[in-house]
């Protein structure tokens, strides 16, 4: 097996990033008419800034304004725009689903994709996939695209305007990150570009952890108040790019699968991605039988963050037998990503583990009110 490294050709992060847009893009070459994709909010954010720096690096800018939903009745309506602007390059500024949108579009017309996530709400902007759901908001595929974004702009004045509880999410997210590349690492499974881990993959996804641990308390409250630190900054580059390349280049495991299986439970549909994914990860440790240490180290920064640790704090505060059958056995479908697990790995042991994982969640917060 041949191992592969994936990454987005340039990441530009920091204070007022949006100010350097035009010029990231000349540097890379990146030509005009440029067609910018984003929602009401981010326009009425973003559209003076954008002017002024397309203009000084003398690059022609139209904006289109997203529809809501990354449908492929929006990804034609991008594309007309985009072949009505002649337009040689596609810029998505927005949460996931503009993102989402703007890559499919350019895909579609090969162009490049410059992504200025306005969220640090999940590790997608880096990547050269998409998830795509069913109207419903079930899980249905992957969906892969021939490269990563051409620039990935984050402009962390805006990050820390949105609201904490995006942030969370993205540390959910990238939480699940080491523990799912470990397991594809030790295991010598493909990661999702179909080759095998690299060592700076894997330091990098260690490195997503550590800064977790190490900053996410004092992010959050950077966005609680609004302001940019040098925690936040560390904490959005752990959320969007080490998380990113990690999952990535290193590979996803039991925590996404577990994910995806849970979409099928219409109560959790009012919860973010990282959110699903975080109680997804004790899922994972549980199956895996990890170390009392690690587990607890995860429940101690879940806690401190606010992520969830319970099947009532996704939205299934019952899980009845028929729906727990359901979700274990589309977290298990054929070319899920539990199957990188190092054991065969069953509908009835996910079932079980979610059960168990619950159960370790609702005593952990028991204690910890007790110890109050
Ligand atoms: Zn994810």
């Amino acid at each position: 097996m041949l191992t592969v490294f994936t990454s987005p050709s340039r990441y530009t992060q920091g204070k007022g990033a949006t100010t350097a847009l035009g010029h990231e893009m000349t540097t890379l070459g990146l030509e005009e008419p440029v067609l910018i994709i984003a929602g009401k909010t981010v326009i009425g954010l973003l559209a003076r800034t954008w002017q002024q720096s397309l203009d000084e690096a003398g690059l022609r800018h139209a904006v289109h304004r997203f529809g809501g939903e990354c449908s492929l009745t929006e990804i034609e309506r991008v594309k007309a725009a985009a072949r009505e602007l002649r337009a040689r390059t596609i810029v998505g500024a927005g949460g996931g689903k503009v993102l989402d949108t703007a890559r499919a579009a350019a895909a579609d017309l090969g162009l490049p994709v410059v992504n200025c996530p306005t969220v640090a709400s999940s590790d997608a902007p880096c990547s050269a996939l998409s998830v795509i759901y069913t109207e419903e908001g079930i899980f249905q595929q992957y969906r892969f695209y021939r490269k990563n974004p051409d620039l990935v702009l984050v402009d962390t004045e805006v990050i820390a305007q949105a609201p904490p509880r995006l942030l969370v999410a993205g540390m959910g997210d990238a939480l699940a990150t080491w523990f799912e590349a470990k397991t594809c690492v030790e295991g010598y499974v493909k990661n999702m570009r179909g080759g095998g881990s690299t060592r700076s993959a894997a330091a990098l996804a260690e490195l997503c952890y550590k800064t977790l641990l190490e900053d996410g308390p004092a992010a959050l409250q950077a966005t609680r108040t609004k302001v940019v630190t040098p925690a936040l900054e560390r904490l959005v580059e752990a959320n969007t790019l080490l998380s990113g390349l990690g999952f990535e280049s290193s590979g996803l495991a039991a925590a996404h699968a577990i994910h995806n299986g849970l979409t099928v439970a219409p109560g959790t549909h009012p919860y973010f991605h990282g959110e699903k994914v975080a109680f997804g990860l004790l899922v994972q440790l549980v199956m895996e039988g990890s170390p009392r240490a690690t587990v607890e180290q995860v429940l101690d920064f879940s806690t401190e963050v606010g992520l969830p640790l319970t099947l009532a704090e996704i939205g299934l505060p019952e899980l009845a037998g028929d729906l727990l059958g359901q979700v274990a056995r589309r977290a298990t479908a054929p070319g899920e990503t539990i199957h990188n697990e190092p054991f065969e790995v069953t509908p009835d042991m996910v079932a079980d583990a979610i059960l168990a994982a619950d159960a370790l969640g609702r005593d952990w917060k028991k204690r910890n009110l007790e110890h109050q």
